[in-house]
């Protein structure tokens, strides 16, 4: 294993943080894979199962059983848990600029096509490999005035160029479920299985670029701006799996579950060909994938005492009474029913919030949302 660390741009004059990246496999076999864990730094379950993927990918790269390389980020957001106020950890935003750590990651695109226009004119075959030459060249001529701009460049250096990328988050509560791009359902299917996720999320364009959609649209996009600008079809493989892994809610922290996520993680490298020993056969897919412009999200229209009335993972018709809210100045409960036929996969960890605050999700089958599909 290779450990490496990416200084961040200094924030201010003696004060320094670092990304640290282990690099476990041979390199150069054309197959790599990064797994990265809690960049929503407060999300805790993927520090947890980046801590058994770092014991299990040794014992793995000492037997020789790694075909490619695998680049594990175990703390993917060094900024996100030095932030404290009030004696509470602020994980999901920088403090500094207010932005969400997991968007605007930057397009690639241009750059990339300035890069390749002339050399497919000459001639050359847009293959994987001068792709990702022009994307690896087009991240790290990226500016980085701050130290959010510097993190998000390091992580995107780190994974532009990989075969597979798997971003571990979590919600506040909620059932295993994963965020993907809807063209890349075929692959994502085998995680999906292995991982016994509870609901999958589909989408192209999500809105504000998250990390994975930036890792792995740059494909199509890239394809689609070539070919308006060359005048002539180029296609291009979807050579990037990105996927965003909700483990579950913030307080699903403990040894048997990270093991068993790990242990599907590695089963999941194995299967695309990373590692030694590919599972034979993959158990029972647990849900169908939905639209992501399908959940519908309910707001808290009070403040109040939070009280669910069904649990997570079921499966709710519209209609159906799903949480109330008690207002306790005026003895008011306003019941919320669902908004949609489908699977209350996610909730609010709070048990008592302000007018406004999210309070549930429940995925449902038709794409009835448009622009930005992802929470703040
Ligand atoms: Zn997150």
């Amino acid at each position: 294993m290779i450990e490496r660390k990416h200084p961040l741009v200094s924030p201010s004059p003696g004060t320094r943080r670092e990304l640290l990246s282990l690099h476990y496999g041979p390199v150069g076999t054309g197959l790599k894979a990064v797994i990265q864990a809690s960049l929503h730094a407060d999300e805790v379950p993927g520090l947890l199962v980046a801590h058994h993927l770092r014991s299990r990918l040794a014992g793995l790269e000492a037997r020789g059983a790694l075909r490619g390389e695998v680049v594990l980020v175990p703390f993917a957001n060094p900024i996100g848990l030095s932030q404290r106020v009030l004696q509470a950890y602020e994980g999901r935003f920088d403090l500094a600029s207010g932005e969400n750590f997991n968007r605007h990651y930057a397009d690639l695109v241009p750059r990339s096509c300035e890069l390749l226009e002339p050399q497919l004119r000459a001639g050359a075959e847009a293959s994987v490999a001068r792709v990702r030459a022009a994307l690896r060249e087009a991240c790290a001529a990226l500016p980085a005035a701050t130290e959010l701009e510097s993190l998000r460049r390091s992580l995107l250096a780190l994974a532009i160029d990989a075969d597979v990328v798997l971003d571990l988050h979590s919600d506040n509560e909620a059932v295993l479920h994963l965020y993907t791009a809807t063209q890349l359902w075929a692959d994502i299917e085998p995680l999906a299985r292995l991982m016994g996720s509870r609901t999958v999320l589909m989408a192209d364009r999500s809105g504000d670029e998250p990390f994975d959609e930036a890792c792995s649209m740059v494909w199509p996009r890239l394809a689609e701006e070539l070919t308006k600008r060359l005048g002539r079809p180029v296609t291009l493989p979807h050579a990037c799996v990105a996927v965003t892994v909700e483990l579950r809610g913030e307080h699903d922290v403990d040894h048997a579950l990270a093991a068993a996520d790990a242990e599907a993680l590695v089963q999941y490298l194995a299967w695309r060909g990373l590692v030694d020993g590919a599972p034979e056969r993959l158990p029972e897919l647990a849900c169908e994938p939905t639209p992501l412009a399908g959940s519908i999200p309910i707001d808290a229209p009070h403040g109040g005492v939070l009280v669910f009335l069904r649990e997570l993972g079921a499966t709710l018709c519209r209609g159906e009474p799903l949480v109330e809210i008690v207002n306790p100045m005026d003895g008011v409960a306003t019941v919320l029913a669902s908004p949609t036929d489908g699977v209350f996969y996610a909730r609010e960890s709070r048990r008592f919030v302000p007018a406004g605050t999210r309070i549930a999700k429940v995925a449902g089958r038709e794409a009835v949302r448009s622009g930005k599909l992802l929470s703040d």
